[in-house]
């Protein structure tokens, strides 16, 4: 399952840490495999307002 083209890695080869264990994309300890994440929305004021858009449920 990719998510507008992004493949899941076999390596994390980005620096982002997330806890969200219920993505498809999650790796062991904290890992992000996906090729890119995207983060929105535009215009946000703090981080309570961000999400990851790429997330997709695992399975
Ligand atoms: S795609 Fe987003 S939610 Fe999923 S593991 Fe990566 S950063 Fe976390």
């Amino acid at each position: 399952m990719t998510h507008n083209g992004t493949q899941k890695m076999n390596q994390p080869l980005n620096q982002v840490r997330c806890i969200v264990n219920t993505c498809e994309y999650y790796g062991q300890g904290n890992h992000c495999l996906a090729s890119k994440i995207e983060v929105q929305p535009q215009n946000a004021q703090n981080s309570d307002q961000t999400a990851c858009a790429t997330f997709m449920p695992k399975g």
